[in-house]
C-alpha cells in the first residue's frame, strides 16, 4: 500500500491542448478514490500522468513517496485495469492472470497461489482453461481485475473499466469491486463519467471540470452540500 500525492500537476499536450490545471490532491494509504466528470474533463490523462504512461508537464506525483518518473517503468508497482480488459486472446484465464507474474520472475509455486487466491475472490475458479473469447463480458473484466490483484501492487488504477458492461452487470460488479476493496484494501484510483458509480464506489470522491479539481470529499459530504 501506499499514498499517491499530486502537487501542481498539469498536462499541456504537444499540439497546445492543456488538458489538466494544478491538480493536487492525496489518496491516503488503502483509500478508494474515484475521480468523476464529464467526458474530456481530464481524467485519463490524470490517470496515465499516475500511472507514469504520460509525461507531467508541471508539478509532481509520488506514490509511496518516491516521484513516479524517476521510477523505471518495470520497477513500479502499478496496476491498471482498461475498460477493453486487454486479456490476450490466444492465452487462457489462467495464464492471462499468471503472464505479469511470469515476466517478473516470480517462482511457479509463488504464482499458483496468487491466481487460485485470485481465482477464488472473483469466482473464477471454475474457468481458468477457458479463453476469453468463452467468457462473458463480466467474467473478462472479472480476469482483467484478477490479473491485476495477483501482482500485489501498491496502488490500483482504473480507467472506466465498467463502462462496455450493460447495465445490470455494471451494478453487479460495482458491488463486487467494493467488497474486494474492503478486503485488498489497496490504495485505488478509479476514472468515470457516471456519478451514481464514483457515489458507489469512493472513499474519496474528486470531481473535475475543464481540467481543474471543482470538489474533493466524502461522497455524503458533498452530496449534502447545497
Ligand atoms: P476524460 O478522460 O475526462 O474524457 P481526457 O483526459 O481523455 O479526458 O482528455 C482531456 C483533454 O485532453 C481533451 O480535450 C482531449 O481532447 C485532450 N487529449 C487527450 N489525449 C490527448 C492527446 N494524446 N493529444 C492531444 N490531446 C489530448
Ligand atoms: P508452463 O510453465 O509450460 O506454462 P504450466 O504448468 O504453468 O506450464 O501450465 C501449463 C498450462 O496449464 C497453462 O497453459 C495453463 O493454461 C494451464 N494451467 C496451469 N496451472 C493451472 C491451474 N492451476 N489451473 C488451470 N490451468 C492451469
Amino acid at each position: 500500500m501506499a499514498e499517491v500525492v499530486l502537487t501542481g500537476v498539469g498536462k499541456t499536450y504537444a499540439g497546445g491542448v492543456t488538458a489538466v490545471t494544478d491538480v493536487e490532491f492525496t489518496v491516503p494509504d488503502g483509500a478508494f478514490c474515484v475521480l468523476v466528470g464529464p467526458s474530456g474533463c481530464g481524467k485519463s490523462t490524470l490517470l496515465r500522468m499516475i500511472a507514469g504512461l504520460e509525461t507531467i508537464t508541471t508539478g509532481t506525483v509520488l506514490i509511496g513517496g518516491r516521484v513516479v518518473n524517476a521510477v523505471e517503468p518495470a520497477e513500479r508497482d502499478i496496476a491498471m485495469v482498461f475498460q477493453n480488459y486487454a486479456l490476450y486472446p490466444h492465452m487462457s484465464v489462467y495464464d492471462n492472470m499468471a503472464y505479469g507474474l511470469r515476466n517478473r520472475g516470480t517462482p511457479k509455486a509463488e504464482i499458483e497461489t496468487r491466481v487460485r487466491e485470485a481465482a477464488r475472490v472473483l469466482e473464477l475458479g471454475e474457468l481458468l482453461a477457458r479463453k476469453p473469447r468463452q467468457l462473458s463480458g463480466g467474467q473478462r473484466q472479472r480476469v482483467a481485475m484478477g490479473r491485476a490483484i495477483v501482482r500485489k501492487p501498491q496502488v490500483f488504477l482504473f480507467d472506466e473499466p465498467l463502462s462496455n458492461l450493460d447495465a445490470k452487470l455494471r451494478v453487479q460488479m460495482r458491488v463486487e469491486i467494493r467488497r474486494l476493496q474492503r478486503s485488498l484494501a489497496t490504495t485505488s484510483v478509479y476514472v468515470t463519467h457516471d456519478q451514481l458509480e464514483a457515489m458507489t464506489l469512493a472513499d474519496m470522491l474528486v470531481v473535475m471540470n475543464k481540467g481543474r479539481v471543482e470538489q474533493i470529499g466524502a461522497p455524503l459530504d458533498l452530496y449534502r452540500r447545497p
